[in-house]
């Protein structure tokens, strides 16, 4: 498996290196899903199964708001700078595509972690009931708009633009 990782790792950094500097958010994302996809035994392995990379695979791109992503331009510049320039362990891979993945698709409210501080929680959405839930990704707390603590019991997913329109995020 060490040879399979070194090889994915590899031909990311080759895909990412191959973008323009003007490339969009929405070409960023479709192209590590590709490569997700070409990789997805990665998906199964411990170090990575943990991040649940497969959600973002199965997501239909045109519900989200990517464009309004901030991973262009200058972002984009130093993300292909940090990527060419790691040689990185599976832990570290899976992080690296988790964090990408998610400064490409989900959007941050301007509010702190009642638990932690942390500035910036994500705007997530309860698959079924479509109720907006804020979550830290720094401790994991997580919340209604209301403020009352997420019960838990759904998995969440990134809002889509159409929620956030409504709930006025975007
Ligand atoms: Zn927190």
């Amino acid at each position: 498996m060490k040879i399979y990782v070194k090889k994915a790792w590899e031909e990311f950094q080759r895909v990412i290196a191959s973008l323009s500097n003007e490339a969009r958010p929405e070409d960023v994302f479709l192209l590590i899903r590709d490569w997700l996809i070409k990789y997805d035994k990665l998906l199964l392995l411990d170090g990575v199964k943990e991040y649940s990379l497969q959600k973002y695979v199965e997501l239909n791109i045109n519900y989200y708001p990517i464009r309004y992503s901030s991973l262009k331009g200058e972002e984009l510049t130093v993300f292909k700078r940090n990527v060419a320039l790691s040689h990185r362990d599976l832990p570290g891979i899976a992080r690296i595509i988790r964090d990408t993945l998610e400064q490409l698709i989900i959007v941050e409210a301007d509010e702190y972690c009642p638990q932690c501080g942390k500035y910036g929680l994500g705007v997530y959405q309860e698959p079924h009931s479509k109720q907006i839930v804020l979550e830290c990704n720094q401790c994991g707390y997580a919340m209604y708009k209301d403020k009352h603590l997420y019960d838990g019991k759904e998995r969440l997913l990134p809002a889509t633009e159409e929620s956030l329109q409504i709930s006025g995020y975007i």
